[in-house]
C-alpha cells in the first residue's frame, strides 16, 4: 500500500468513526453480487457542502417488497468518482456500509479532493447501478475568484405544483444550490393540490422517512441534485408547521416535541449531502449552521432558524405559532433570540473578521419588516424576524460594530420575492442602510393573497420589492463588483410547458449597501 493511498485509508476510517454510530461497519456475506428486482437508487443521487478539498456525495438504498423478501439488512456500497464526465478517469472507489438503522443512506464525505474542480461519481450495489452524479469544489481559499452563481431556493410543497424551478436550476451553469428550508411539507393542504402526498400527516421516523422518498422520487428535483453540489438549511416544514426548538403550535408537551424532532432529523440527515456537524454523536443533535469561503470573493453564512430560537411573541393560548401580535411588550424583551446564544456569538465573530469580499449571510426567513398599521400601532408576523426585533438589531449592530461593507442576506420561508434595505431600525429614512436583503420565493408553496401583499409593500419604505404572486428560484450572481439577483418565476408551476422568466434583477454594488433595480 502506498503511504498517500494508506493516509487515504486512515481519513476513511476518521469520517466512519465521526458517523458512528451511523455508519457502523457490520459483516456482509461476500458472495454472488445481489440481483436487484427493482432500482435500489430510485431515489437519485446527492452532493453537498463544497469545500476546497472536499464534498459529501449522498444515496440512499430503497427495497421493493420483492427485493425485501431477499434481505434488507446490511449492505456495501461502493462509491466511485472520476475527473471527467465520460467516466474514463477514476479518481477514487470507496466502500461503505449501510443498514436499516440509517434507513440505508450513504454518506461519504470525499476529502483529499482539487479546489474549482469537477468531479462524477456514481453508486454500485450488487448488479445495479445509479445515475451519474456532477460535483464541484469550492475554490481555494486565497484564490481570486471572478465569479461564484449560485441558485436560491426554498419552499417545495409537493402538492402545490411541479418542480419546474428545479428542471431550469438544473440546466443552469452554477456553483452550487442554496437551499433555506421547506424541503419536505410534513402537512397535506387540499386546497391547492394538483397532487398529492402519499400518507398522513408526517410525526414519526416511518412517517418523515416516506415522505422524503416521494419527494426524492420526483424526476426534476433528482435532476437539480445530479446537477450541482447544495448547500442546505432547514426550515421549520421538516418537521412541522412553525415549530421553535421544543414548541410546537399545539403547546405539546416539549418532550413529545423534542422526541417528534428527533425522528424528523433523523430522517432529514439521511435524505441529504451534509455531515451531522462537530460534536454532534446523532442527527437528533445534528448542527446543521455553517460556513463556507468562496475564494477572496465571499463569505456565505447559512443559519439554523429553528433549533435554537425562542418560542414566538404572544403566542396565542390556543393555536400557538406564526400570527400578527400587536402591543406585544415581549418582542422587545433582550433574552429573546432567533439563533440561539451559542450560534448567534459563533456568527458575529466569525462575520466581524471576515476580509472577503462580500459576506453572504443565508438564513431561512426574512429579516426585513413587513409589519402593517393597526388599530393600536403596528401589527408584526411573530415568526419571521419581526418578531425577533431584539435579534436582528444585535445582528445588524455587529455589521455596524465592524465596520462591515457589502453584506448581503439571502432568505426564504415567506413565499415572496423581497429585494430590501436593511437598517438599524426599519423603515425610518434616518437610520443608515447597513446592508441588502434577498429572500426568495417559493418552487411551488402558495404565497400571500394580492391584498394583503400590497398591504405589507405600501407600509414599509424599505421594501423595494415584494411580490408573493408567482413562484420560483433566484439566481445570484457575485462578482467582484456586485452581487445580481433575478427572480425567476412563472404564475403557475405546472404542466409540462411552463417555463421561468425574470420577475425582475436587483443589483448591490461594491461599497454601496441597498439593491438597485436594473
Ligand atoms: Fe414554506
Ligand atoms: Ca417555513
Amino acid at each position: 500500500m502506498k503511504r498517500r493511498d494508506f493516509h487515504h485509508l486512515l481519513q476513511r476510517s476518521a469520517v466512519a468513526l465521526a458517523l458512528s454510530p451511523w455508519l457502523t461497519a457490520v459483516a456482509v456475506p461476500a458472495n454472488k453480487p445481489r440481483a436487484w428486482r427493482s432500482n435500489p437508487f430510485a431515489l437519485g443521487v446527492a452532493s453537498g457542502r463544497p469545500r476546497a478539498e472536499s464534498v459529501v456525495l449522498w444515496t440512499r438504498v430503497v427495497f421493493s417488497e420483492e427485493d425485501k423478501a431477499l434481505g434488507d439488512e446490511a449492505l456495501v456500497v461502493q462509491v466511485e468518482v472520476f475527473t471527467d464526465a465520460a467516466l474514463k478517469q477514476r479518481a477514487q472507489k470507496v466502500e461503505l456500509a449501510t443498514d436499516a438503522t440509517r434507513g440505508h443512506s450513504v454518506h461519504l464525505h470525499l476529502q483529499h479532493l482539487q479546489p474549482s474542480t469537477d468531479y462524477w461519481y456514481r453508486f454500485r450495489q450488487g448488479d445495479a447501478q445509479s445515475t451519474v452524479g456532477h460535483t464541484r469544489t469550492a475554490p481555494a481559499p486565497n484564490a481570486d475568484v471572478r465569479q461564484l452563481r449560485l441558485a436560491l431556493s426554498s419552499c417545495q410543497h409537493y402538492e402545490q405544483g411541479q418542480f419546474i424551478a428545479h428542471a431550469e436550476i438544473a440546466k443552469e451553469k452554477l456553483d452550487f444550490v442554496l437551499f433555506l428550508g421547506d424541503y419536505i411539507y410534513e402537512s397535506s393542504n387540499v386546497q391547492y393540490a394538483i397532487r398529492k402526498h402519499s400518507g398522513e400527516e408526517a410525526k414519526t421516523l416511518t412517517q418523515y422517512r416516506s415522505r422524503y422518498e416521494q419527494y426524492k422520487r420526483d424526476p426534476m428535483l433528482q435532476a437539480a441534485h445530479a446537477a450541482h453540489p447544495w448547500v442546505l438549511m432547514w426550515d421549520d416544514h421538516e418537521v412541522v408547521n412553525d415549530y421553535a426548538n421544543d414548541q410546537d403550535r399545539q403547546h405539546t408537551d416539549p418532550q413529545q416535541v423534542l422526541l417528534r424532532r428527533a425522528a424528523a432529523y433523523q430522517a432529514y440527515f439521511e435524505h441529504q449531502p451534509v455531515l451531522l456537524g462537530p460534536d454532534a454523536s446523532n442527527p437528533a443533535n445534528m448542527r446543521l449552521y455553517d460556513q463556507l469561503s468562496w475564494g477572496k470573493l465571499a463569505d456565505v453564512w447559512t443559519l439554523d432558524c429553528r433549533q435554537y430560537r425562542s418560542a414566538q411573541a404572544c403566542r396565542d393560548p390556543v393555536r400557538g405559532g406564526g400570527r400578527m401580535v400587536m402591543q406585544c411588550d415581549e418582542l422587545s424583551d433582550p433574552s429573546r433570540s432567533m439563533l440561539g446564544y451559542e450560534q448567534e456569538r459563533w456568527l458575529s465573530e466569525s462575520l466581524s473578521v471576515s476580509k472577503r469580499q462580500w459576506k453572504l449571510v443565508a438564513q431561512a426567513t426574512q429579516i426585513s419588516s413587513t409589519s402593517i398599521p393597526a388599530p393600536a400601532g403596528r401589527a408584526y408576523w411573530n415568526d419571521a424576524w419581526d418578531g425577533y426585533p431584539e435579534a436582528r438589531k444585535r445582528l445588524l449592530q455587529t455589521v455596524v460594530d465592524a465596520k462591515l461593507q457589502n453584506v448581503v442576506t439571502l432568505g426564504g420561508d415567506v413565499h415572496c420575492n423581497v429585494a430590501a434595505n436593511l437598517r438599524l431600525e426599519p423603515n425610518n429614512p434616518q437610520s443608515p442602510i447597513v446592508a441588502s436583503e434577498f429572500v426568495t420565493t417559493s418552487i411551488t408553496s402558495r404565497g400571500l393573497g394580492d391584498k394583503p401583499a400590497a398591504v405589507i409593500r405600501d407600509s414599509n419604505a424599505d421594501l423595494l420589492h415584494f411580490r408573493s404572486d408567482e413562484r420560483g428560484y433566484s439566481l445570484i450572481t457575485v462578482t467582484h463588483n456586485d452581487v445580481r439577483c433575478d427572480f425567476r418565476t412563472t404564475k403557475f408551476p405546472a404542466g409540462s410547458e411552463v417555463s421561468l422568466k425574470t420577475q425582475a434583477s436587483y443589483v448591490v454594488k461594491r461599497g454601496k449597501a441597498g439593491p438597485q433595480l436594473i
